[in-house]
């Protein structure tokens, strides 16, 4: 079994890959939820959504965000009434959140829920929210505190970062099944998110980041920075506020106490050097995957250096 920790973005398109080359009960995901919030009665989970819509083969590949082909009459009538809506939510895509808050509302917790969506969705691989208690991210900037959000979709991450805060982590215990999947996992990936605001709150659950440096050897990472750049959104702005350099070698930095491999891109051979140094090996690989090809190469590459194959 392949457990696999997952953002919104990076990490869905490799799971669009290994989804063809595994069996779904050998694949188990453990997805953020720093970002989650409620908006006009519903819950929205950003990561979890798209990992579900994903595996569904429904996900917009265009933003990695909502249902391929959704009409939006809804929020159009909501922002009418006066509703802020903040988030543009198709209709199709509103319809399975406002399923999931009837599921809240019947008692379930976010993994039940996520479980049964999953089922009704015909999604047989194992989805997992990184913890049924909430943890916020928040981005500490020169301009202020603000959600992740706020800093990235409404500031287009402008803001000079002074620092990230999860909050709520501190008491917060991961999902049911996450460490006993983290455990019986024969290789632990963690796939080409942002690492601080995507892979960064779910390590800051103690226990699942205990369990993954007790099990350093069998973690593999693929980075989401080619070159100095992340290859979308905010990553990069968010290690250089953090200190960390932006480059493979800095992602290394990020995770040297927990994985035991890095997948680097292949035009990045000459870090190998500094990657090793922290005590990681360094393998090479294409690791932009503008389209199904190249997700499908890459998720074979992953698993050949897990031996699933
Ligand atoms: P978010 O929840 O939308 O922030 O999504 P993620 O954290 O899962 O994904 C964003 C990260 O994915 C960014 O840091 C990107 O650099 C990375 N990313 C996006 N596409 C690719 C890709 O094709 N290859 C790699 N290696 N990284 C990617």
């Amino acid at each position: 079994m392949l457990a696999v920790l997952s953002g919104g973005t990076g990490t869905p398109k490799l799971l669009q890959g290994l989804s063809r080359l595994l069996e779904p009960k050998e694949l188990s995901i453990v997805v953020n939820t720093g970002e989650d919030f409620g908006m006009s009665g519903i819950y929205i989970s950003p990561d979890i959504d798209t990992v579900v819509y994903t595996l569904a083969g429904i996900v917009n590949e265009e933003t990695w965000y909502g249902i391929r082909g959704d009409t939006f009459f809804c929020h159009e009538m909501l922002k009418r009434l006066g509703e802020e809506e903040l988030l543009m939510i198709g209709d199709r895509d509103r319809a399975i959140k406002i399923h999931r808050a009837l599921l809240f509302n019947q008692g379930k917790t976010l993994s039940e829920a996520t479980k049964l969506l999953c089922r009704k969705l015909g999604i047989e691989a194992n989805v997992m929210p990184m913890s049924d208690d909430r943890v916020t991210t928040y981005i500490n900037t020169e301009a202020g505190v603000m959600t992740f959000h706020e800093f990235w979709v409404v500031r287009g991450a402008a803001d000079k970062v002074l620092d990230v805060a999860f909050k709520g982590a501190e008491g917060a215990e991961p999902a049911p099944g996450v460490i006993e999947a983290l455990e019986a996992a024969d290789a632990i990936l963690i796939g080409p998110s942002n690492p601080v605001t995507s892979i960064g709150p779910i390590l800051s659950i103690k226990e699942i980041r205990a369990t993954l440096s007790r099990h350093r050897g069998k973690v593999l990472a693929v980075s989401p920075i080619i070159g100095d750049r992340a290859v979308s959104g905010p990553a990069g702005a968010l290690m250089q506020g953090l200190g960390y350099e932006v480059s493979s070698v800095g992602v290394a930095q990020l995770y040297r106490d927990f994985v035991g491999t890095l997948v680097l891109d292949n035009t990045d051979n000459h870090f190998a050097p500094a990657v090793e140094e922290l005590n990681i090996k360094a393998v090479f690989a294409n690791i932009l995957m503008p389209d199904h090809i190249n997700r499908v190469a890459l998720a074979r590459t992953i698993l050949e250096l897990a031996k699933f194959k």
